[in-house]
């Protein structure tokens, strides 16, 4: 299959699209970034890459890092994880608060703000220098020491960062958060500042594609962590828009208000997307249309 010819008849046939969503504002920082951007990264299982657009310029994981998060938390505390946090998808938005009330704060999943705030206190207490060593993993992961914070998008969500405040506070009323809930809300903001291009997150991502093994073959995770963490991801990788993102694309995957979305077909390829337009679910407008049509002409998706 010509995955480089897909790709740029994928990028062709998006890149003038008249609706590109609107740019994420709530979050001061990430309003600075164009509309226009627009890229797609292949990884294939085999490490042979395939790239179009935008794909070296790095971008707000935001939520994507939800994700690397809870890797990093299930290796380091095994299935009791669970006992915090849920694994069902919520049908709502990321910053949902009114269902952890019902549910006496604990999280219906890792992916939303709730829940990876519980897996936040989590790595907080089960790491000697928590900011440092998440970055380290994340490094490691991506095989790529210059990934980093981007402490201006940081303080930003900080400055503003009211909902999750509430949200944490409320998980604290409820004995789920152990830490001081700023200390957990700035390791939240640093998690989700981290900067990475469409290349470095498909690179990240691998591990997830190829059965708990990084790029370098160093094994980070069992292939029954994998099978769930990917699960997670199907059910609750996209929230309100989970069942939307199964139906269109058919891949476990993840996405971020920055506008990237990861998504990966096990023993087949990691693909990175970045289009910072969002629908009004807070998805990627472009980035799920490019992932729509790029398993619809490849037929690769899980089902
Ligand atoms: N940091 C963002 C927030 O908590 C992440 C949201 C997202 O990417 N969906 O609001």
């Amino acid at each position: 299959m010509d995955f480089q010819k897909i790709l740029n008849d994928i990028y062709a046939a998006t890149k003038d699209s008249s609706e590109k969503g609107t740019v994420a504002t709530y979050i001061p920082e990430l309003a600075k970034v164009s509309g226009d951007k627009l890229g797609m990264f292949l990884l294939d299982a085999e490490q042979n890459v395939y790239s179009v657009g935008d794909t070296s310029e790095r971008f707000s994981i935001q939520s994507i890092s939800k994700v690397i998060a809870l890797a990093q938390a299930f290796d380091l505390v095994g299935n009791t994880l669970w006992k915090r946090v849920d694994v069902e998808p919520s049908g709502n938005p990321f910053n949902f608060l009114s269902l952890l009330e019902q549910e006496n704060g604990i999280p219906r999943n890792p992916l939303i703000n709730a829940g990876a705030l519980v897996i936040s206190d989590i790595l907080i207490s089960n790491l000697k220098d928590p900011k440092a060593d998440f970055l380290s993993y994340v490094r490691g992961l991506a095989d790529d020491p210059s990934i980093d914070y981007d402490e201006a998008v940081a303080r930003s969500e900080s400055e503003t960062g009211f909902r999750n405040r509430a949200t944490a506070n409320l998980l604290k009323s409820f004995g789920n958060i152990e830490n001081d809930v700023e200390e957990v809300l700035d390791f939240y903001f640093h998690q989700c500042s981290v900067a990475m291009s469409c290349e470095q997150l498909a690179k990240t991502f691998y591990v997830f594609c190829n059965r708990g093994k990084c790029t370098k073959q160093s094994e980070y995770l069992t292939l029954s962590q994998v099978k769930r963490i990917n699960a997670i991801m199907l059910t609750c990788g996209f929230y309100d828009e989970a069942g939307e993102f199964a139906f269109e694309v058919g891949l476990p995957g993840k996405s971020g208000v920055g506008g990237g979305i990861i998504a990966v077909l096990p023993d087949h390829f990691s693909v990175a997307v970045w289009a910072p337009g969002l629908n009004e679910k807070g998805n990627s407008l472009l980035g799920m249309q490019m992932l729509e049509q790029f398993t619809t002409q490849t037929n690769l998706s899980i089902f």
